[in-house]
């Protein structure tokens, strides 16, 4: 569920906290926690590196260190909590300790176990090929236009699809998907093919814009055991969603029922009246 914009968070929570501070002793106890590498491999290339910078790539969460960089992926139900030492409450599937040198903790917690550590080398192969199968970032890389016509008119796909599709743009999911549709005013099963120059001039802006906001807002937080920051504190973008996760509840523009449906086998949510 996280997408950009959690990631985001959390991100910026990372970077104002464990920049500077070294990781002294690393504990994996979920099985799938770290799974491209031998645990013992992770955690000997881990333990002993001094943390210089956060950055991020669609939702992969990069954390740069004096030697190589952790890689993170929250997937479904991943988070990370940072918390002041060990006498602190563990969480239910914590799957991953880091202790820094200030005595604090950094603790993954994955209920669903398809979040994911792992840590590259510098000049690793690993960390490119991940990477680099992901498109342009939606918050980071400029998305004009003139960059996201050629994109979506070659994709011959529904709107949705492509703003899922992580290889054209990465960050976006199924939450973020639906608000940039409404934003834009294009529905969500509209073929990308059959999109006018104007309207990839609106898609641009409301991808911007809904990115912006929601970051702005701390993400998305939904339902119980749903994403909390590094501090445990929820997000507060829901109160702004205008179509995802309200069919059959008034648009807020016009009022007209919010519709429901699938499109590229996931749930799909927009306003018939505003969107074309
Ligand atoms: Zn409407």
């Amino acid at each position: 569920m996280p997408e950009l914009p959690e990631v985001e968070t959390v991100r910026s929570g990372l970077a104002a906290t464990v920049v500077g501070r070294t990781v002294v002793a690393v504990r994996v106890t979920g099985p799938r926690t770290v799974r491209r590498q031998p645990v013992r491999r992770f955690a000997a290339r881990l333990t002993g590196r001094r943390v210089t910078a956060v950055g991020r790539h669609g939702k992969y969460l990069l954390v740069g260190t004096d030697r190589g960089t952790l890689v993170i992926h929250l997937r479904m139900t991943g988070r990370l909590a940072l918390v002041d030492g060990p006498q602190a409450p563990r969480a239910p599937h914590t799957h991953a300790i880091l202790t820094l040198d200030d005595g604090r903790e950094l603790r993954f917690v994955d209920p669903r176990t398809f979040g994911e550590l792992f840590f590259c080398l510098p000049g690793e192969p690993l960390l490119g090929q991940v990477t680099g199968r992901l498109g342009p970032d939606a918050l980071v890389d400029e998305l004009g236009p003139e960059v996201l016509g050629p994109l979506v008119v070659r994709r011959r796909t529904t709107l949705k699809g492509l703003l899922l599709d992580q290889r054209v743009i990465a960050g976006v999911g199924n939450i973020y998907a639906d608000e940039i549709c409404f934003a834009a005013g294009l529905r969500p099963d509209r073929r990308t093919e059959s999109l006018r120059p104007d309207e990839v001039v609106r898609l641009s802006a409301a991808l911007a814009a809904v990115m912006e906001r929601a970051v702005a807002a701390g993400g998305s937080s939904l339902g119980d055991g749903s994403y909390r920051d590094l501090f445990d504190s929820p997000g507060a973008f829901q109160v702004e969603h205008a179509v995802y996760g309200r069919a059959g509840e008034p648009c807020r523009v016009c009022g007209t029922a919010v519709a429901g449906t699938r499109v590229a086998g996931r749930s799909a949510h927009y306003c018939p009246r505003c969107q074309s």
